[in-house]
């Protein structure tokens, strides 16, 4: 069958193989000589395409809870959203959660991914104190930040090629409602969003969405999103204050067929940013949201990468190191004007610092990702972009990807070949290869 990432690109043949028991995997392992393991595909590149994919989609129990500590355990293939559909009622929240609940466990850590909340909880992995991971000889084995290190650092980001993900022990955290006490803010330009955002530095969670189209004395103006969880004090006043911990039913909305090409242009664009940026027409607005509101907005519609059409798209996601994070965002916000390739989503975020995870894409600085259809002028543009990303010392989210070239991979990740050195030690005969990892030479 053809199966592609959430951008629709690439798109490839191949292979979907189901397990729900340990020997059905070790079988399929000991059949397939290439292969990588899939979740729920929402990576948006190539990250979890070969001509034989494992999905963990029918490997999905949770398999214990402590209610003192919130310690839990489940299988890789459980989804964020099932956790928080039995897990949110009582009380409790995840410790890092990014902007879909529609991935799995598995994939949050091959991933290690990030929330608003990084610049002070860090990424997933940071929550995770243990993990089995089948090797490609079928040999399981159990690793955590004390044992087995350099398996769990290498697994923790590690796309998938150091094995497969069986199990996970995390901790989820304590809340009193489900809601969010979210304060927005408006930024004149990419200064006052930097300066925003190191002043929200103690708030849990902050987010801003960047208007990439305008330009000049404009340049980077935004909406800074802020947000900590509200405490059953604050939803006094309020219609949620009788049930804080359930939140209304989602009801998504779903785009039943690719949208045609003409429909996202320059213009229509344009028009979409101007009326989010003037509806928030106050310097700072304060409200109360559930969570599903606050983290997973884009949820609400289910198959929204449709918008794009048959030809796809592709999301550039990159960092910079703190130091250089203005002039590199200004000097990159400026050619993407220039372009007038603009992007439907520009999401800034602020990274605290990280160590670990020899893969993993945080790091102290910020973040930025935004959205590109898939035609050849945007090909260009990225590769004008590429040339910034690394001269201002930055680099390329793994999980968004599907087009960097090996040589920026290299220059750009410095563990890079720690990671390689791992894989060839923990996958001997090279069983697990994605067509990233492939043209990525990893
Ligand atoms: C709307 C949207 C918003 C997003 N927001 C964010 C965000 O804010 N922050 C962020 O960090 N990411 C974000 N992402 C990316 C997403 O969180 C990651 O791509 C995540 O890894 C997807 O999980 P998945 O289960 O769909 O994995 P897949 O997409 O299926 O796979 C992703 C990678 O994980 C590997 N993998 C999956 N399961 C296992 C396993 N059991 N064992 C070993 N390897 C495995 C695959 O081989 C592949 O390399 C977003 C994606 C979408 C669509």
């Amino acid at each position: 069958m053809q199966l592609s990432g959430w951008g629709n690109y690439p798109k490839i043949n191949t292979k979907i193989h189901h397990f729900s028991e340990i020997e059905d995997l070790q079988s399929l392992l000991e059949q397939n000589d290439e292969c990588i393991v899939r979740g729920m595909g929402r990576s948006y590149g190539d990250s979890s395409l070969a001509s034989h994919v494992i999905s963990t989609k029918n490997f999905n129990h949770i398999l214990s809870f402590d209610e003192k500590s919130g310690l839990i355990c489940c299988q890789a293939g459980v989804s964020l959203e099932e956790i928080l559909d039995i897990f949110a009622p009582h009380g409790w929240f995840l410790p890092v959660t990014p902007g879909t609940k529609f991935i799995t466990v598995g994939g949050a850590i091959a991933s290690d991914v990030h929330g608003k909340n990084h610049h002070v909880h860090g990424s997933f992995s940071k929550h995770l104190l243990k993990m089995d991971v089948m090797l490609g000889n079928g040999k399981i084995v159990s690793c955590s930040p004390d044992q087995k290190k350099d398996l769990f650092w290498a697994t923790c980001g590690g796309m998938g090629l150091t094995g497969v993900i069986l199990t996970a022990t995390f901790r989820l955290i304590r809340m009193e409602t489900a809601y969010i006490c979210q304060e927005t803010l408006k930024a004149r330009n990419l200064e006052h969003i930097m300066e925003l955002f190191e002043t929200s530095h103690d708030w849990t969670y902050s987010v801003a969405w960047i208007d990439c189209l305008s330009r000049g004395k404009s340049l980077g103006r935004s909406l800074l999103m802020r947000g900590e969880h509200a405490t059953s004090a604050h939803l006094r006043d309020t219609p949620y204050h009788s049930s804080p911990l359930r939140i209304p039913l989602n009801h998504s909305l779903n785009i039943p067929f690719d949208c045609p090409d003409f429909l996202l242009n320059r213009y229509t664009i344009k028009a979409f940013n101007m009326l989010y940026y003037q509806k928030n027409t106050d310097s700072s607005q304060t409200s109360f949201v559930n969570y599903n509101q606050f983290f997973y907005p884009l949820d609400s519609i289910y198959s929204w990468n449709r918008i794009y059409g048959k030809r796809g798209f592709l999301q550039y996601q990159f960092v910079l190191p703190k130091a250089q994070s203005e002039t590199g965002m200004k000097k990159i916000l400026e050619e993407i004007a220039k372009s007038g390739l603009g992007s439907f989503l520009a999401v800034l975020k602020l990274f605290g610092p990280q160590e670990e995870g020899f893969l993993s894409f945080p790091e102290s600085g910020y973040t930025l990702a935004l959205d590109f259809p898939v035609v050849p002028k945007v090909m260009q543009l990225l590769h004008k972009l590429d040339y910034f990303v690394l001269y201002y010392g930055g680099k390329l989210y793994l999980t968004k990807d599907a087009r960097m070239s090996s040589c920026m991979f290299k220059s750009s990740y410095p563990h890079n070949k720690k990671f390689s050195h791992l894989k060839q030690q923990f996958d001997t005969f090279q069983k697990f290869q994605s067509i990233q990892s492939k043209r990525l030479e990893i």
